[in-house]
């Protein structure tokens, strides 16, 4: 999947793929299946009946969401079960050895192999526990019984019947294993209601007396079960609506080998939200309403569809037919094996059964009416899908999916394996675009291509397809395990998706792009709240929050860090390939994948792969490298780079880490680069004592910041002041990077910082340009989020000295470089951000130009956020461009009109904005999360932007879920220019009041993480920009 957005210079972007798959596994053997589970490795052998009923003192443990608050009676016993400590609960729960079935499995606490002063604080204790429960037991509200609080309100295990649910883990029991589905699914656009059919097959893995597998919002209004030969019975199902589980119990136990058929009857609505199976509509091109349905279910809304082992590591095949009107046309994984005439006037589409195994996230079909472009590549028919008013904006992604196809064949030296391969641009799509096997989903903006479009924007089609591509091997050929290791799949695709378009496609420049990409993941990574690449996941909220840059941007930094370190280019490519081929059709953790690369042998003895990527994977945050030098001798000494270090626990943290260094007499081709490994805390190596400075991290491949120390940096700032081209330009924009990070750190001053950015008049390229203005731009917003007049002034007229020449260069023509288009942008629209006087009016003259020409004259794609931000500061053109934006039918364009009316000041405006974002009547729901950025840009639109979201919480987080990217991000911008205790204390209090609806997410914590170290800024830094220069 591809959550990012990487339309933005200003933030970490990325698209979002999703696809899925495993092809490549032979039909099981049943019988050597049941007898070996090491066929499996993903399905350790646990012990099938080992838990049971969740007992409510456990049950706070691992609540879920609260779509069912607990009622009064449940509130008491939770308040007393915190007075009596959880141990105790827990521990009375396992202690409980008489004959009931419901045990949980809980490790023992304390008091397991107890000293004599153990023993007598867990006396004194246990007397304590014992004389509170007899208190409580009196207590109104709860009654305990042997096993706790009262069941008979207990939505955590409900159940249809009232009985007990068997299955008391997030994670699926792994005693049974589906081989194969049969889905019927017949959407109904007049009710916007779907009735499914279900037909599970299953082998059991264990021996066990219950199956439990997933469902979501589907009422089911049948169910049979079928063992062997023996003949079909109704079963009853039981539910837990919680964690979205159904379970199925029998009086006598399944064998472990034999073969069972679960087939079930159900009915819900098509939903209103962008996941599981959805209907959305479009206004075609004679003003009439179309509807479609189409399906998103990475990563949990599988189970919204069809009842499922809704989990990555059951893969099975899939037969699906969809029931539709004879006006509509479907599409899903497979190509269509025929078409029937049904009762009522339908028609049945049947597709042919999947050739390969795959995980229910990848699982998709689409409904409605789409119009094709295609062509065969390698006897794989390629198609590229949008609505028949845009059939002639597909071209460009047919061009690119057919070279990319051919590369990635070559390549992994595995040929896709599905016969066919859609592409469809999806008119109401939230992330950007999703890898389904053999039918990848796409947001409009992500695949579709006008004929006025910029290399800028081909770059970012260009870019989501080579990652959606790549996915199909990694990901849904090989699987990760569990979502604990996401970046398999997401580090694996956004790796690919650079380095596969700079051979594919070399005018698009990704290298450029993938450096940025970088310098982002380190931010991110810089704070404490950030996570290990591979970290544990237990609950719905923690596996959406796994869709974040440290997954998708860490996780292909520290690849192309492993790469760059390997001797030659083809020992990485080697050891991947292995790595498929090995485990083709399988699920894998991140261990496989090192474990492949040791094996293969693709480094020379001096580099263990699995010893140094594992440093790299198992602990969160990099390496703060410090130089120091004495004569010949250079001290590499590391530690963590940790931006704020409340409450941290990481002070012994170390890498095995491979530095790559250039000196002045050789700083610029690869051969002029030399590798040192550093693995302990200090290491020293020789240079000659006439080497002038040292550069670390030759174009930045690696994943740290280096301080180079007072006289370091004096030496590279001098350097840079006498020839700036004695670096590439990686180079000088990692050093800009690395020097306001350490700024942030309080290790250099911001006078060393305007040093080193001294020589920036003379800068040519697009790295160091941007870097150094998003750096600047963030320290101008937050000034003038304080209202700090004076220093805002200072800053502003910084700005425009500095980059006033390159400012001035810049043409408002078209330009062909992609480099250059994105550093036009970024200057020019902070030009007339600053409004400066030259950009604003060329800006005006532009759009007058533009209006008036009637649809002839076209402004260059990459400045038509900046003329149509200028636009919109006045009411008239305001109002110009959003009937405009009505009427527009290029998306990308249209995406562009809706940055201009959003960047107005007009709070009445703003506000009108933000409500039809989120009705999605005139705005797309889709386009939310960039209209808040947008509106988040300027001092009384963000006031407005958190008032809003704060008020319309509760919706936002039905529409986008807790954790997911899409709230992450709306948090992000919200609050990352906050820097007053004020702002800190209403975002702490909001977030608190939010309990269960969001208050535990790592982006709440990111969030204040910031704020506090903006205010920390702050507090260094102002005293001396008030007196500046
Ligand atoms: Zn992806």
């Amino acid at each position: 999947m591809d959550p990012f957005d990487y339309n933005s210079t200003e933030r970490a972007s990325l698209p979002r793929n999703m696809i899925e798959n495993s092809m490549f596994e032979e039909e099981p053997d049943i019988v050597d299946l049941a007898r070996d589970s090491t066929a499996y490795p993903t399905f350790p052998a646990l012990d099938p009946d080992e838990a049971v009923y969740e007992p409510r003192s456990s049950r706070l443990l691992v609540r879920g969401l609260g779509e069912n608050d607990a009622d009064d009676d449940e509130e008491d016993c939770e308040s007393s079960a915190r007075l009596l400590g959880m141990s105790f609960m827990n521990r009375s729960a396992n202690q409980r050895s008489n004959p009931s079935p419901y045990i949980r499995q809980t490790p023992p606490r304390s008091c397991s192999a107890p000293s004599a002063r153990t023993m007598v604080v867990c006396v004194l204790f246990l007397a304590i526990v014992a004389s509170t429960t007899m208190v409580l037991y009196f207590l109104p509200g709860c009654n305990f019984t042997k096993r706790g609080c009262p069941e008979q309100q207990n939505n955590t295990s409900n159940s249809t019947d009232g009985e007990l649910f068997p299955w008391a883990q997030y994670q699926l029991p792994r005693s049974v294993r589906p081989l194969s589905y049969d889905l019927t699914l017949s959407p109904d656009f007049s009710t916007m209601e779907f009735s499914g059919y279900t037909v599970i097959n299953m082998i059991v893995l264990h021996n066990t007396k219950r199956i439990v597998l997933h469902s979501a919002n589907l009422n089911i209004t049948k169910a049979t079960f079928k063992l062997g030969d023996e003949a079909k019975t109704d079963v009853t199902l039981l539910e837990n609506k919680t964690r979205e589980q159904i379970a199925v119990k029998f009086p006598e136990e399944l064998k472990a080998g034999q073969h069972c058929v679960l087939t079930l009857n159900y009915t819900a609505r098509l939903s209103h939200t962008y996941d599981g199976f959805y209907n959305s509509s479009y206004i075609d091109h004679s003003g009439k309403k179309r509807v479609l349905a189409a399906s998103q279910f990475e990563p949990l809304y599988a189970r919204k569809a069809f009842p499922c082992f809704d989990e990555p590591s059951f893969k099975a095949t899939f037969l699906v037919k969809i029931n539709r009107k004879p006006e509509y046309m479907t599409i899903s994984n497979m190509p269509k094996a025929k078409s029937t005439h049904i009762a009522d006037g339908l028609v049945q589409d049947e597709f042919a059964k999947t050739s390969v195994n795959m995980s229910t996230y990848l699982v998709a079909f689409v409904v409605g009416n789409f119009i094709p472009a295609n062509r065969t590549i390698s006897d794989t028919l390629v198609s590229v899908y949008s609505v028949p008013d845009k059939k002639e904006q597909t071209g460009f992604a047919l061009d690119t999916v057919s070279k990319l196809l051919e590369f990635y064949n070559d390549f992994f030296e595995i040929n896709y394996p599905l016969p066919k391969l859609d592409l469809v641009a999806i008119p109401d799509f939230l992330a950007g675009a999703m890898e389904n096997w053999g039918l990848i989903t796409f947001r409009e903006t992500n695949l579709l291509v006008g004929r006025n479009s910029s290399l800028m924007e081909k770059q970012l089609v260009a870019s989501v397809i080579a990652h959606e591509l790549a996915h199909q091997w990694f990901g849904n050929l090989v699987t990760m395990s569990w979502w604990s290791d996401l970046w398999l799949n997401e580090g694996f695709a956004t790796y690919m998706q650079f380095t596969s378009l700079q051979t594919v496609l070399p005018q698009l420049d990704m290298g450029n792009f993938f450096l940025d990409v970088r310098f982002r993941a380190l931010d991110k990574d810089a704070l404490n709240s950030s996570h290990p690449i591979s970290t544990e996941v237990n609950s719905p909220e923690q596996v959406h929050e796994m869709f974040d840059s440290v997954s998708y941007l860490k996780g292909a930094s520290i690849l192309l860090m492993l790469n760059a370190s390997l001797p030659g280019d083809q020992q990485f490519r080697k050891g991947i390939i292995q790595y498929l081929k090995q485990f083709a059709g399988l699920n894998t953790d991140t261990d496989d994948l090192w474990n492949s690369l040791t094996e293969v042998k693709v480094s020379n003895q001096h580099l263990n792969v699995s010893e140094m990527m594992r440093s790299w994977t198992s602990q969160k945050g990099f390496p703060l490298v410090t130089v120091s030098r004495k004569g010949d001798e250079v001290t590499l000494k590391q530690e963590i780079f940790l931006l704020t270090s409340e409450n941290t626990k990481h002070t012994s943290s170390l890498w095995n880490n491979p530095v790559m260094y250039v000196n002045d007499s050789c700083s610029l081709t690869p051969e002029c680069r030399q590798l040192f490994i550093l693995k302990t805390k200090t290491e020293t190596f020789k240079v000659p004592e006439t080497v002038k400075w040292l550069k670390l991290n030759y174009k930045n491949t690696g994943f740290y910041i280096v301080d180079y120390g007072d006289k370091g940096w004096d030496a590279l700032t001098s350097a840079m002041s006498d020839n700036f081209q004695v670096l590439t330009q990686e180079d000088r924009a990692s050093l800009i990077h690395n020097i306001f990070a350490l700024s942030k750190l309080g290790r250099v001053s911001f006078h060393q910082v305007i040093s080193l950015l001294n020589y920036m008049p003379k800068e040519t390229e697009m790295n160091p340009v941007i870097e150094a203005m998003l750096q600047l731009k963030e320290i101008y917003q937050m000034l003038q989020k304080r209202y700090e007049r004076g220093p805002v002034i200072r800053i502003r007229s910084y700005i425009l000295n500095l980059f006033g020449v390159l400012m001035d260069k810049q043409t408002w023509t078209e330009e062909e470089s992609v480099s250059k288009q994105k550093m036009r942008s970024v200057l020019l629209e902070m030009a007339c951000e600053l409004e400066q006087e030259k950009c604003t009016q060329q800006a005006k003259a532009m759009f007058k130009k533009y209006i008036e020409s009637n649809g002839t004259f076209h402004i260059p794609a990459d400045l038509q956020r900046v003329v149509f931000s200028v636009a919109a500061q006045s009411d008239e053109d305001w109002e110009s461009l959003f009937t405009m934006y009505q009427y527009a039918t290029y998306d990308s364009e249209k995406q562009k009109m809706l940055q201009g009316l959003a960047s107005t000041q007009d709070t009445q405006k703003i506000a009108w904005l933000l409500k039809e974002g989120l009705n999605g009547n005139l705005i797309k729901v889709q386009n939310l999360e960039m209209l808040i950025h947008t509106i988040c840009q300027s001092y009384v639109g963000n006031l407005l932007a958190w008032d809003f979201v704060q008020q319309n919480w509760n919706q936002l987080v039905e529409i986008f879920s807790i954790g997911s990217f899409t709230i992450q991000k709306i948090l992000k911008s919200l609050t990352s220019q906050f820097s007053t205790q004020s702002h800190l204390n209403q975002v702490q209090w909001f977030f608190l009041s939010l309990k269960e609806r969001g208050s535990q997410m790592r982006s709440v914590q990111a969030a204040l993480e910031t704020i506090r170290l903006n205010q920390r800024w702050m507090e260094r830094n102002l005293p001396s920009l008030r007196e500046w220069p």
